[in-house]
């Protein structure tokens, strides 16, 4: 399939195809449906049902979505690189598979998958590093109808068993160990701990990375490396049903108990693709880069799925951004000519903190395209990277998208619609967002804000939670009857820009000012001693809310007692001219480190619970980079 089918252009072809989608969807998206390899087409495009929350796209049809991603390129691509590897250490050497290479090695994985008696509709863990068999293992799962359900590989061992009995997994696939930056750690052993409460997992297969010698236990454990021995590079595609699960995967935890998503096999593939090649603009022979790993959403749609789906060159690294220094990201950029490079704010914003020169070394000359995902973008890190990364030549796309909606919603396609920091822009084509009153009214017009709510089913949202329907119903269809609810804030500003103002429970209500956390935290984040802030409301006896801030200072700008008063003086100056006198943080506290996710977002439900004092029930905190940042943040509470 040529790139170029369905591939929007200009604006007038945006307004063109947002309009016929609106129109008549179902006939916009078979007309996009139709070139993928399908074993038997649909009976019916769509059947909506946004109370009970039973989507489904394009029922009755039988397909298999690794015959789309690897088969259907064989013939015009099979030389193409369909992927390469970076390794953590950039002396170690690097891999690169064509798209037919790739074909052998996912076709040799799925027959070692049935050789150890997995069968269509079984559940597989994936607790793996980013080397190119996580790649080949997600997709061997797919080829064989497996549900296969990644677990990033930062996660403790309680996180994983909580993962695994949820999914009820039959089987994990590990490795002997990883590397992270300067340290390598012995995945092998984590899981192992984690197995002891999986009753369900029959057998674990490991994939060789490091060479380090594990535990095998006798009856459950084999090598990959061994089982390939005995397994051919060719194997069928199962035939599946349009509905039938492709994965499950767990939401980030920002804000509760993380979710079992679950993405389904036609509709899923559609939306992967769709909106990766509109989204990105990716030609026929640009390299591209997703950093993220693929044990979050971001890497299943866009370093994975969408990419191969097109035809395209994904760059997949096993590293950290600061290793073997701050200039690492750069410099895979040169080495291997990246046009089309997406990122998240997180990744920015630490390495903005570090020295400019970093950056400046590198030519960076072959980006067109940078993205970013995961939250809101701050105007300074915005412009960071507009400037120095994209050399104010590339247009800076923010993707605002969730786990449950599969792929991207609300962004600008690079270089076709337009931009603006701190703004994520307007709909993909199909999405239909609406602004909500809290009592569930619909607000019309332009420069408004409210509850962001979608009104129609997209090809991606999701099916429901595993094993659990009614939570899924509950939180994304119960709120809102009618409309799929996302649970963040937003405010479409006077041209039809949407941006997002930060999680619906975490607006704060100002004596009858209503803010979004990400507006004020974007403010602080302006004040040149600022790298990072994040701020929650608590109960203030006048105000209604007051606002609490919590803030890391750049090296050295608040070492000393001394300096700390004049640069929460100089904080609360700033928040004063960007948002004005109401948005002044009543209580600033400077930190050294956030609670964060493992995918980088701030869990601002921590901070609400120690603003209001409350630190005896921090609720779930097992997705959490770092739990040490809490204590000194508990004990340093204003
Ligand atoms: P949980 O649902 O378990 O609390 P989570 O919401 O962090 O976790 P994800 O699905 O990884 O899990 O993240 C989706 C959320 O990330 C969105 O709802 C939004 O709040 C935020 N987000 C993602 N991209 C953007 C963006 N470009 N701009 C603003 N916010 C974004
Ligand atoms: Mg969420």
């Amino acid at each position: 399939m040529p790139l170029e089918h369905s591939r929007i252009r200009t604006f007038e072809e945006y307004q063109d195809a947002y309009r016929r989608s609106v129109e008549n969807p179902e006939q916009f998206w078979a007309d996009i449906a139709a070139p993928f390899t399908w074993r038997r087409k649909w009976n019916t495009v769509l059947k909506a049902d946004l109370v009970e929350g039973h989507n489904e796209w394009y029922s009755g049809a039988k397909l298999n979505i690794t015959e789309n991603c690897l088969d259907r390129h064989l013939a015009t691509r099979g030389n193409k690189l369909a992927l390469i590897w970076e390794p953590n250490d950039p002396k170690t050497r690097q891999i690169r598979y064509t798209y037919r290479e790739l074909h052998q090695q996912v076709c040799q994985f799925a027959n070692v998958l049935l050789n150890n008696g997995v069968e269509k509709g079984d559940r597989v863990c994936l607790y793996m590093p980013m080397i190119p068999q996580l790649a080949i293992a997600v997709l061997a799962c797919a080829r064989i109808g497996a549900v296969h359900s990644v677990i990033f590989a930062g996660f403790s061992s309680t996180a994983i068993a909580d993962r695994v009995n949820d999914a009820q997994a039959s089987v994990v696939l590990t490795s002997d160990g990883l590397n992270r930056g300067p340290k390598q750690i012995p995945v092998k052993r984590v899981v192992d701990e984690a197995l002891e409460h999986c009753p369900t997992v029959r057998r674990v297969i490991v994939v060789e990375h490091l060479g380090w010698p594990v535990h095998m236990q006798e009856g459950r454990d084999v090598w990959y490396h061994e089982e390939a021995l005995e397994a051919s590079k060719s194997c069928p595609a199962e035939e599946m049903d349009a509905e039938d699960m492709l994965f499950i995967l767990y939401t980030s935890g920002s804000t509760g108990k993380p979710k079992g998503v679950v993405h389904t096999t036609a509709g899923y593939m559609v939306w992967a693709d769709y909106t990766f090649r509109n989204v990105f603009q990716v030609e026929e022979n640009d390299i591209y880069w997703c950093t993220a790993d693929i044990g979050w959403v971001t890497g299943h749609t866009y370093l994975l799925y969408g990419p191969l789906l097109s035809g395209a060159t994904t760059l997949m690294f096993e590293g950290v951004p600061t290793y073997p220094d701050a200039g690492r990201f750069w410099e895979v950029i040169d080495k291997h000519g990246v046009n089309v490079f997406y990122t998240a704010p997180t990744a920015i914003r630490s390495l903005m903190a570090t020295p400019l020169d970093n950056v400046l070394s590198y030519s960076l000359d072959s980006l067109r395209v940078l993205g970013s995902v995961g939250e809101p973008i701050n105007e300074e890190a915005w412009y960071w990277y507009f400037t120095h990364v994209g050399k104010e030549r590339c247009p800076v796309i923010d993707t605002w998208w969730q786990t449950e909606t599969g792929g991207v919603m609300i962004s600008a396609l690079a270089g076709v619609s337009p931009t603006k920091p701190a703004h994520a822009g307007q709909p993909l084509p199909g999405v239909r967002p609406v602004l909500l009153s809290q009592e569930g009214q619909e607000i019309e017009g332009n420069d408004q804000e409210g509850y962001l709510a979608i009104k129609a089913p997209w090809p991606g949202i999701i099916r429901t939670t595993y094993g659990d329907h009614e939570r899924a119903r509950q939180t994304y269809f119960g709120p809102y009857p009618g409309y799929y609810f996302t649970g963040d804030g937003a405010r479409r500003d006077e041209d039809g820009l949407y941006r997002i103002i930060g999680r619906v429970d975490d607006v704060i209500n100002v004596s009858g000012h209503r803010f979004g956390t990400a507006e004020i935290e974007n403010a602080i984040n302006q004040n040149p001693h600022v790298v990072e802030s994040a701020v929650v409301g608590y109960p203030h006896d006048v105000k209604g809310q007051g606002i609490y801030a919590f803030v890391i200072c750049r090296d050295g700008a608040c070492d000393s007692e001394a300096d700390k008063p004049h640069v929460e003086a100089s904080i609360i100056e700033t928040v004063v001219a960007e948002i004005g006198k109401i948005a002044r943080p009543d209580k600033i506290q400077l930190v050294s480190g956030l609670p964060k996710t493992r995918s980088g977002k701030i869990m601002r439900r921590i901070l609400r619970k120690v603003a209001e004092g409350e630190t005896s029930n921090l609720g779930d905190t097992t997705t959490l980079l770092d739990p040490g940042v809490v204590d000194e943040i508990v004990s340093g509470r204003k």
